[in-house]
């Protein structure tokens, strides 16, 4: 999996010139299979088709995620973090489907992946937001563990803003977590024991 911009047709372009690197082996990426795309969904929801590309030196193949997009999750990480961020303040989960236009069994599932992982998604963006900002005062509990992951994701996000450059705290949380801020496997935060 290779973390790529947003723009498909010009991660399409990178790919065929032979300018994405193996983020194994820094070998020549190659496409893979069908491309990516823009896929709408029943409700005229944007969804996207990821990319996949091999790399010509170690033959592995990779997918390409946009920093706008999450591994194996088909919404746009920025419409995903909205369902996110009204969960952490008490939204019920058939109010965040509406709200989103996502199926409430959808919205259900991204609900409990971040439960599930809420300490350790805490605990890893804590860490980077005091990377980027040793200064900053302590995050103030917010009373659940599902919140207080969102806020450690704000706070990340908005010290990023400060320190590197404006980014939206979706798609920083995206690339943040490798794409990886829905999976069960690979997170960034589980490699790191
Ligand atoms: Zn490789």
């Amino acid at each position: 999996m290779k973390i790529v911009g947003t723009e498909a047709a010009e991660v399409e372009r990178a790919l065929v010139a032979g300018e994405l690197s193996c983020p194994g082996c820094a070998g020549v990426l190659r496409p893979w299979g069908q491309r990516g795309g823009v896929v709408r969904g029943g409700n005229g929801v944007e969804r996207r088709r990821p990319r996949r590309s091999r790399c010509v030196g170690c033959q592995d193949t990779h997918v390409l995620i946009g920093a706008d997009c999450l591994l194996r999750r088909r919404d746009l990480v920025v419409v995903i973090g909205a369902a996110l961020a009204a969960k952490a303040i008490g939204v019920g989960q058939r109010r965040v489907a509406a709200m989103v236009g996502v199926p409430v069994s959808t919205v259900r599932g991204w609900l409990r992946r971040l439960a599930s992982n809420a300490e350790a998604v805490r605990v890893w963006f804590t860490v980077l937001a005091y990377g980027l900002d040793p200064m900053l005062a302590p995050l103030a509990p917010t009373g659940t563990s599902f919140g207080d992951a969102v806020e450690a994701i704000a706070v990340a996000a908005r010290a990023a803003s400060l320190r590197l450059a404006p980014v939206l705290p979706w798609s920083f949380a995206a690339s943040a977590s490798g794409g990886r801020l829905l999976s069960n496997t690979g997170c960034p935060w589980a490699a790191a024991g």
